[in-house]
């Protein structure tokens, strides 16, 4: 999509490794599981139509987005594969998902009678997945009395569908089981007091997939983090079966370089003050990019090694340490990989004190997803 694009400053995302992923997680299934690829927020921030033709080449048959949008923008590039949205969808997109094929979550009956009038004179009829809140407390019906009462409206509801039941764990990636036991039991019992079984049962995250018994996969599993290449948690990462495969790397170039005599200070409040003469390197690259201000201090890789942010981030640009002077041109990697030392998600997760799921999502769109 992107016609010309002129700074240095881009993410690459392997699609090769996203396929491998894939593939690798498909070998966990049972014969018959589908794979639901989760390619909400852009996906995870790699760019949503490529790494949905990637999963769809590597063995997934629906994918699965958050909102209307991200919906409408998978349909227009991919004619044939079931869309899911997870979400709650608002009234007004309802005529929209039954004109693009877009499977709908069920969440609540009156949002199944409010939608009732906006759906009776499509051509299609909406298809629905009913969705359990069997313990994050977000969407879905945390009863088997709603459960039934929402099956009941599906069903007196004119030209709407039921195609699916699924939940979602709040603690599946935490070596602690027991919430997550109580979860299972709860949706099992949705299930099984569900007068039909309909076309797909799903549960799984990734999480759930990798370390947990092999029944919960159901009809279909949702795939997210380990597609692109990374583990839920710290917990997960250690008992894997196979190694995933980062897609995502950050990359850009010095585009100034110069001396500093001691004493001279770097950026916005002149927070860094050379303590000897030093050569100090200027990257495109500022928290408008999502490099935020709180990773001020992190390392990047110059010439195989690694080397610290300096002063604070600015909006476009950020200032880094150098032992020596580089060309202008010389490349910077931000995440990833070069000569023998990484750069990971997690490190920069562990910076922001936060998840590695954030750090993609947080490279903004003025980043572009250039693909290999
Ligand atoms: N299913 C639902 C309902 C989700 O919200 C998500 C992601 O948040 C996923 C599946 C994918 O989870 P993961 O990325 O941990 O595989």
């Amino acid at each position: 999509e992107i016609q010309q694009y002129f700074r240095p400053t881009k993410a690459i995302v392997d699609l090769q490794a996203i396929r491998k992923n894939v593939k690798n997680l498909k070998k966990l299934l049972q014969p018959n599981v589908q794979i639901i690829a989760v390619v909400k927020a852009n996906a995870y921030g790699h760019g949503d139509l490529a790494v949905a033709k990637a999963a769809l080449e590597a063995g997934a048959t629906i994918l699965a987005v958050a909102t209307p949008d991200e919906a409408l923008h998978i349909r227009a590039h991919f004619e044939e594969p079931d869309i899911l949205l997870l979400g709650a969808s608002p009234i007004s997109f309802v005529p929209y998902a039954a004109k693009q094929r877009i499977i709908l979550t069920a969440f609540a009956s009156e949002w199944v009678q409010q939608a009732a009038p906006f759906i009776a004179n499509e051509v299609n009829p909406l298809r629905l997945h009913i969705k359990v809140d069997s313990g994050m407390g977000r969407i879905g019906v945390r009863s088997e009395q709603e459960l039934l009462e929402l099956y009941q409206t599906i069903k007196n509801t004119i030209n709407v569908e039921l195609d699916g039941i699924f939940t979602h764990f709040a603690t599946a990636d935490e070596e602690d089981a027991s919430y997550f036991d109580r979860q299972v039991q709860f949706f099992e019992r949705c299930v099984s007091v569900l007068p039909e079984k309909p076309r797909l049962v799903h549960a799984s995250n990734t999480a759930t997939s990798l370390v947990k018994d092999t029944h919960l996969q159901f009809d279909a599993v949702r795939y997210g983090i380990s597609m692109y290449g990374l583990s839920p948690s710290p917990y997960v990462e250690g008992i894997l079966p196979f190694s995933l495969q980062p897609a995502f790397s950050l990359e850009s170039e010095l585009v100034h370089v110069k001396q500093l005599q001691a004493g001279d200070s770097v950026g916005y409040g002149a927070t860094f003050t050379a303590p000897a003469d030093m050569w100090i390197g200027t990257i495109p690259i500022g928290y408008a990019d999502g490099v935020i201000r709180k990773l001020g201090g992190q390392e990047v890789l110059i010439d195989g090694q690694r080397m610290q942010i300096v002063g604070r981030i600015c909006m476009d640009q950020c200032m880094v340490a150098l032992p020596k002077a580089y060309a202008i041109g010389e490349k910077v990697t931000l995440i990833g990989h070069q000569g023998q030392d990484v750069i990971s998600m997690n490190e920069w997760a562990a910076k922001l004190e936060t998840i590695n799921y954030e750090v993609p999502c947080i490279i903004t769109a003025r980043v572009p997803r250039l693909y290999i």
